[in-house]
């Protein structure tokens, strides 16, 4: 059975970690939207690993790793990245496939991503600055560069030509030549080649032959372009539906879809955090969750969970069940608060708002547990957890409406509680613990 993996939250949800658990499991690992702007930190055996483009999976002897057309893919940061792992002894040959019909991410876009923020002033998103919002605005306006165009010097030339004309009609301070960066596409072409197929084919193929894909999500449902919290957020459909559009494989394929979500909540950037905490508990959760981000090093904002947020997701994706990580992140807190609902102009809420100005205005309605003292860091089974501990993630389970198939209490493979019982109920795979 296929699997989707994606954020059920603003992202960071550490899908990476859990990718990385399951991908045994799958002759392939999918990435079906974003750019180099996701950071799945993996850890195995000790050993550090921060991968923005290629899907963890590589990490994986014999897994294929898939980056779909709905991706937007810049070559420099793909190149780097595909040497750095060279250097940890882990060869991509034959193990990786880039869709002829993925977008490229070109000098002019990072330019105007950078340009673009600093006249929203007041008003930026927070972005990554590495041109993959610019990349899908010139996708979406017709008239994008995409992988396969490399493999035809004469459009190629035509497109980077008026687009870099373009360009410096807007940005008069300085000039760019076409030339070079079309120069930097036919070499940049030659090296991409080897990789480059038809994916929605190879996906299709593969399956007929009984091969099992996991989908792999960046970012979160609240980020995502259409469902999340719009204009904050990133320039793709980190949700559900962009498995189909950014691999072309139709719905049924699909399998299950299992959302990861922090015991508690944070997002990078701007817009709205029903749940932020900005005094001292923000400050306990973001040390004791190292939350920094992956590729900016930008401190997370945190706060509590937020169960109208993740019902949200639940819908949007259809989630059979939810990875729940960093458990142990909440070891030592004497009470926890979960968000049920919002209060907003006398009225209560229990739906996420559309309107950004109206969520932003909401105050979290709380329920106050009780926390544990002995801690979870490591714990495998879900008998060992402290009562304390049960009893919170059985509540996060009631008011989030879906169960806690997976949970995660630390970063490495083995810090993971797989719940057997769970995982049949909710028809998952019965994976074998790491
Ligand atoms: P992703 O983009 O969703 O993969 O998330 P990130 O990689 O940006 O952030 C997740 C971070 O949390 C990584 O540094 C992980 O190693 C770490 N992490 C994942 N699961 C756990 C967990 O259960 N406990 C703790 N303490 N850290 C975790």
């Amino acid at each position: 059975m296929n699997l989707a993996v994606l954020g059920a939250q603003w992202g960071d949800e550490g899908k990476g970690k859990i990718v990385d658990l399951l991908t045994p499991h799958f002759e392939i690992v999918a990435r079906y939207q974003g750019g180099h702007n996701a950071g799945h930190t993996v850890y195995v055996n000790g050993r550090k690993f921060v991968l923005h483009l290629i899907p963890s999976g590589i990490l994986h002897d014999g897994v294929m790793c898939v980056i779909g057309n709905g991706l937007v893919i810049d070559l420099r940061a793909l190149f780097t990245e595909v040497d750095d792992l060279a250097r940890m002894g882990i060869d991509v040959d034959g193990r990786l496939a880039v869709s002829e019909k993925a977008h490229l991410i070109l000098p002019y876009h990072r330019e105007l991503d950078v340009l673009s923020e600093a006249r929203r002033g007041e008003r930026k998103i927070g972005t990554t600055s590495r041109g993959i919002g610019p990349a899908y605005e010139d996708k979406i306006a017709r008239r994008g560069i995409r992988a396969g165009d490399l493999a035809d010097p004469q459009a190629l030339e035509h497109g980077v030509r008026e687009n870099v004309n373009a360009r410096n009609r807007l940005v008069q301070e300085t000039t760019m030549d076409w030339r070079a960066v079309l120069d930097q596409l036919l070499t940049d072409g030659e090296r991409l080649k080897p990789w480059i197929r038809d994916v929605s084919l190879m996906l299709s193929e593969a399956m007929r032959q009984g091969q099992t894909i996991l989908f792999e999500g960046a970012q979160g449902t609240l980020l995502d372009i259409d469902h999340g919290t719009y204009p904050y957020v990133t320039s793709s459909n980190a949700s559900i539906g962009g498995v189909c559009t950014g691999l072309g494989v139709g719905p049924r394929m699909i399998g299950a879809v299992l959302g990861v979500a922090k015991a508690y909540t944070t997002r990078v950037g701007e817009g709205p955090l029903p749940t932020e905490l900005t005094g001292e508990m923000g400050k306990r959760l973001r040390d004791s969750g190292n939350e920094y981000g992956a590729v900016t090093g930008r401190p997370r904002r945190c706060g509590w969970y937020d169960a109208v947020a993740i019902r949200y997701s639940v819908r949007i994706n259809g989630l059979d069940a939810l990875a729940l990580t960093k458990l142990d992140v909440l070891d030592g807190l004497e009470r926890i608060d979960i968000c049920t609902a919002y209060r907003v102009g006398g009225q209560t809420l229990t739906e996420l708002p559309s309107d950004v100005s109206r969520l932003s205005q909401c105050e979290p309605l709380y329920e106050s547990m009780p926390g544990w003292s002995s801690p979870t860091k490591g714990l495998r089974r879900f008998a060992d957890l402290p009562d304390a501990a049960r009893r919170y993630v059985a509540r996060l389970e009631d008011v989030s409406g879906i169960p806690a198939a997976i949970i995660s209490t630390g970063s490495d493979r083995t810090e993971t509680i797989l719940r057997h019982d769970v995982l049949a109920d909710c028809r998952l795979p019965d994976f074998q613990d790491a």
